[in-house]
Formats: C-alpha cells, structure tokens, sequence
C-alpha cells in the first residue's frame, strides 16, 4: 500500500470498502423509493438496521472515536481512509455509527462529559441504541457568529432554566434521537467567548417542542430531519450542564475540529464515487456519432476532477496527521482548508456527473442530485466557506502583523 497504515487498519478498511459496495450501495434505489412513500410512518429501513447490528457485531463500530476503549482507536490519519469509503454512499455512515451528528456528539461526550454523563448518554450512543441532535444556530441571527445565539441558559436556584429557538438541529427527526446539545447565552458580561453554556437536554423534556422540519431543496432528509425546535421553559437539573458556566465555546471548538475534517473525508469519498459514474456514463452514450466522454470538454473535466480529488484527499491526510501528532488546535487553518476543498469538490464534481447524465442526473433514481445538495449544504453547515476563509487569512497574515507590533 502505498500510504502507511497498520495490518488491522488496512484489514478494517478493505472490509469496509466491501461492505460499502456490496451491501451498502445495492440498497440505495430501495432506500430512495422509501424516502418518497407517501406513508410517512416508516421509520428505520429493516435491512440497514440488520447491517447496523452486523459491523457491531464484527467490529466495524466507532471507527472515527481514537480512544481505543470507547471507540476502534484508530488515528484520524486512518480512519481518513475508512470515512472516504464511507463517504461513497450517504447511507453509510450510520452503519458504522459514523455519522454526523451523532459522532461530534459523542466526541463532546467523550472529552467533556463528566462519568454521570457518559453513562447516561455516551454508552447508549456508542453502542447505537440512541441518535442525538446539536442545537446550537438560531433563526433569529446570523449564526455564522456564534458569539450572536440569543436562547438563553439561567440558573435557577439548583435548577436550569433554558429558552429559545433553534434550527437546522439535524437529527431531531430520528425515531431514535433522545439527546439534544443545547447552546445558550449564560451570561451577557465578561469575554465574549465565555458567555455561554453547553446544556444536555433530553429531547423528550417538557418545554422542548420540534416544531417543524426544513427541508434541503425539497428533501427532509429522513430519518435524521432537520428541525426548528422550540425550547420554553425548560427545566433541568444542573447536572445537565457541560463542564460548567461559560464553556460552550470552548466545547464548540473541540467539538467543531474532528467534525469538519470527518465531512471532508467523506466528501472526497463522494466525489471518487461521481467521478467514476461520471466516467462510466460518458462511456457507455453516444452522441453525433462520438461517445459522450470525448464530446464538448468532458476529458478535460475528467481530468480536472482527477487532479483536484488527489489534492483534496493528499491535504485532508496531511491535516489528520497534524491533529494526530499535534491536537486539532495546531490544525486550525488546515480544518478549515479542507473543510472548504473538500465541499466544493464534491459539489463541483457531483454537478459535471450530473451535466454527463442529462435529464437522468437529475432523476431521483440516481443519488447524484442528493450527493450535488450534500455538497451545497457542506459549504454552509459547520461554518460557511467565507468564515472559514476568514479563519485561513487570519492565521496566515498574523506572524506578518506581529512583527509590525
Ligand atoms: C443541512 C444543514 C445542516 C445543519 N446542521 C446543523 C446542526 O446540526 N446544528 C446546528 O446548530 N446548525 C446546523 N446547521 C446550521 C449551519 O451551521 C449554519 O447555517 C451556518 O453556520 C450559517 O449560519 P446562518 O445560516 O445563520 O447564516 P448567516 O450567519 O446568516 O450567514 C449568511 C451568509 O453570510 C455570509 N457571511 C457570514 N459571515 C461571513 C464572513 N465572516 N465573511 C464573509 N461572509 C460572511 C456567508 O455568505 C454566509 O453564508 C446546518 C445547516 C445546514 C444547511
């Protein structure tokens, strides 16, 4: 192999590679239909939960957790490869209890939980029982600057009270999300950065009321759902608070990193599996007597996509390796490097295999329209790319105007 991985992570990888392709894949039309059934009752699709139960059972399980015991204890560097492969089909992260946002939820968990918390909720969402929500962007304000969320976190003698709106809480609509992570505005004085509180909530808790779902161009993305979810009144021991007053940034960064660079791991994932239907197609049609491929500057595009998914996936290893070896704060400009690139890519490559499909690329029997609108939204969630680019050039001009000082 040519990047340097251990036996077990090559031998896990080549077995979630088959998984992906064989298993995974193959379910995505049926999947598709169930997503447009206009019976809205049905929930979870018996085979993905039968091979949910299978990679628990063989141990394809948390792969994206480094602890080794809680999760697989792989490095980021290797699980990079484990989530590219996942990153092929949008249903199969959850297999492997991979996905987002359940995986930076257990990561807050894992790092900032206190053992009371852990056992409450981290082992039931390590073991896949429960799916869980993060509620942080508000509708009221421009979220991009977190320091603007308005809902409020109050003590309340022993008890805290919570109030406010938020949405695009993605996960709400799961059959089986109990855990919302709340973010409220604890104070109003002191650093901006230390004003607010992270808050466990559970999603069943008088006060807390999903009051409707948001849909991405037209798809509500069951089973996971985005929701606008309305918080009043809402009571709760102050045992249910993150580490203390004032640390939900602090939080939110930790929880932010791996998050980022696992959406980017995947993205390159995606676009790999649309340059290669992309390819295939252009083989496959004929048109004005020449084959797709070789009409109107689709080489040319092949080629483009080749060099910029290789670049893409050589600066999401190098990130990995820097969290690996330094923590994700040495990483900062790279996250959001890659986090940029690698929503981009994928949007940008899942449009060309579009334009290569015509009208049949747009069809919802094909996974390409979900995998052009799983890039889009990449470049708002987690951050829009121009708060991000903001956070590159901060970083790269500030050793210049130090010394300006
Ligand atoms: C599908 C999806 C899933 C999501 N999941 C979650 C979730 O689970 N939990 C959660 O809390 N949130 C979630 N979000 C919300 C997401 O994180 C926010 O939408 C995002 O942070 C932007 O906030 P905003 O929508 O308020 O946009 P605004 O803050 O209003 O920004 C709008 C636009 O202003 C511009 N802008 C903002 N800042 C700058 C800047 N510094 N420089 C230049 N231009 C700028 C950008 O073009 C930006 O897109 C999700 C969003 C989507 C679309």
């Amino acid at each position: 192999m040519l990047y340097d991985l251990s036996d077990r992570a090559q031998q896990v990888l080549a077995r979630v590679q088959a998984r992906v392709e064989d298993a995974i894949i193959p379910l995505e039309p049926a999947f598709a239909a169930a997503m447009k059934s206009p019976d809205r009752s049905w929930a979870l699709m018996p085979e993905l939960e039968a091979l949910k139960h299978q990679s628990q059972k063989e141990g394809l399980w948390n792969l994206f957790l480094p602890d080794p015991e809680r999760g697989a204890g792989f490095s980021n560097y290797e699980y990079a490869f484990m989530a590219e492969a996942m990153g092929r089909s949008l249903l199969a992260p959850e297999v492997f209890n991979c996905n987002a946002p359940d995986t930076g939820n257990m990561e807050v968990l894992h790092h900032y939980g206190n053992a009371e918390q852990q056992a409450q909720w981290l082992t039931l969402l390590l073991k896949g029982e429960i799916r869980s929500a993060f509620c942080m962007t508000e509708p009221d304000v421009a979220s991009s600057d977190a320091t603007n969320m308005q809902a409020t976190v109050r003590l309340d003698g022993n008890e805290l009270v919570l109030n406010g709106r938020k949405w695009w809480s993605t996960g709400v609509a799961h059959p089986n999300c109990e855990l919302l992570i709340f973010m409220g505005r604890s104070s109003d004085t002191g650093h901006r950065h230390r004003q607010h509180s992270m808050v466990l909530v559970p999603k069943n808790h008088p006060g807390v009321r999903v009051e409707r779902l948001l849909s991405v161009f037209g798809s509500e993305h069951l089973p996971y759902g985005h929701g606008v979810v309305e918080f009043n009144q809402v009571r709760l021991p102050k045992t249910a608070l993150l580490v203390g007053e004032g640390a939900g940034f602090e939080i939110a960064q930790g929880r932010l990193g791996p998050g980022r660079i696992h959406h980017a791991m995947r993205a390159i994932g995606a676009a790999e599996r649309l340059l290669k239907m992309m390819i295939e197609r252009g083989l496959e049609r004929q048109a004005f007597g020449k084959q797709l491929i070789d009409l109107g500057g689709n080489r040319e595009r092949i080629a483009n996509h080749r060099m910029a998914i290789n670049q893409a996936r050589l600066l999401c290893l190098h990130t990995a390796r820097i969290i690996d070896k330094h923590g994700v704060r040495k990483a900062l400009s790279e996250v959001a490097q890659i986090k940029i690139v690698a929503a981009n890519l994928m949007q940008q490559v899942a449009d060309d295999a579009i334009q290569m499909y015509g009208g049949a690329g747009v069809d919802d029997a094909l996974p390409l329209g979900e995998f052009w609108a799983a890039g889009r939204v990449l470049r708002l969630a987690d951050g829009p790319d121009e708060v991000h680019r903001g956070t590159i050039a901060k970083l790269e001009l500030k050793p210049y105007l130090d010394a300006r000082k």
